[in-house]
């Protein structure tokens, strides 16, 4: 008889998904695709500032190619809202004149940057377009730690780059543009789609770090994956379904955890818990296994995350499946 296994992350996710190109308002734009990691670019007066790179220098000139038919100007800043690969590993296309993340992003990349890019390369192969034409790791020439603003000339207002406390990982950022209220959150804010929390501090991300992303008074959020939230209901709605994500996910691993269950136990719970809500969303089965080990490790003490090797994803994975 056939064993009938659950496909590796998402290795099996193979189809191309649609992308979508929007321009939120004049000069703000955004690209969508269906579930796959979001990009956007904001239009200063003789510059672009772009938000993330996708995961190869392939991926992210199909995306350079649809805004080029919108503006020639030359990207002065390339904003990465954290240093997970898929966000990080195409920014060689940009040909940006600085790269700015926060200061704990240099850090984590130095200190996990490796490990990380075979990590997604073996979870999400498909994003991986062409990966030989990635030259290297992404390091940022810029950092800061709180706030950094960048004025866009003319009557085009300020982006605010910002820091909102410790999250989807030690060193996310968000861009704001106050003049039209609208927000690039990244990671911290997900759209109909799941929450990869395996680097995450959970239970900061769930109250302090999202209510200072609420707080910003956003009518358009560009959340890390998913549809663009238009109009402060879908904002909300979208930092909500966020919280409460992880709020369910801390509930029933920290039940578990008590009573002295195993991590296996947990996963079930947690799966058969949030299924029926987000089970159809996209990256559900890839995040689940990581996200419930990670905040496992969190309730054993290790404050700073285990790092996610090629390796440890798949006995990981292996153990979880299998209720260990
Ligand atoms: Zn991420």
């Amino acid at each position: 008889m056939a064993v009938v296994t659950k496909a590796f992350a998402s290795s099996a996710d193979l189809e191309r998904k649609v992308e979508t190109f929007t321009e939120l308002a004049d000069g703000v734009y955004a690209l969508t695709a269906e579930g796959d990691p979001n990009v956007g670019a904001v239009e200063g007066e003789d510059f672009v500032v772009c938000f993330e790179a996708r995961a190869t220098p392939v991926a992210a000139r199909r995306w350079l190619d649809l805004l080029r038919e919108r503006t020639d100007k030359p990207v002065r800043y390339l904003v990465l809202s954290h240093y997970h690969a898929v966000r990080v590993l195409g920014a060689s296309a940009f040909d940006a004149q600085e790269i700015i993340t926060h200061e704990t992003t240099r850090e984590l990349i130095a200190e996990r940057g490796e490990a990380d890019w075979a990590s997604e390369l073996g979870r999400m192969p498909r994003l991986f377009e062409e990966p030989d034409s990635i030259p290297g790791l992404t390091r940022p020439t810029l950092t800061f730690t709180d706030r950094m603003v960048i004025p866009l000339g003319g009557d085009r207002g300020d982006l605010v780059l910002a820091y909102c406390g410790r999250g989807h990982t030690a060193g996310d950022i968000v861009a704001w543009l106050p003049k039209k209220k609208i927000l690039f959150a990244g990671d911290l804010v997900e759209a109909k789609a799941a929450l990869y929390t395996g680097d995450a501090f959970h239970d900061d991300w769930a109250t302090t770090t999202l209510d200072a992303v609420a707080a910003f008074g956003a009518e358009t959020l560009v959340g890390g994956r998913g549809a663009v939230a238009q109009g402060t209901e879908a904002v909300a709605a979208a930092i909500a379904q966020s919280r409460h994500f992880l709020d369910e996910l801390r509930r029933i691993v920290g039940e578990v955890h008590r009573r002295g269950g195993t991590v296996g136990e947990a996963f079930r719970a947690t799966h058969t818990a949030l299924e029926p809500e987000y089970g159809r969303w996209p990256i559900f089965e890839h995040c689940l296994p990581f996200d419930v080990q990670r905040y496992w490790d969190e309730l054993d003490g290790h404050d700073w995350p285990v790092v996610w090797t090629a390796e440890r994803d798949r006995e990981v994975w292996a153990a979880l499946q299998e209720g260990r």
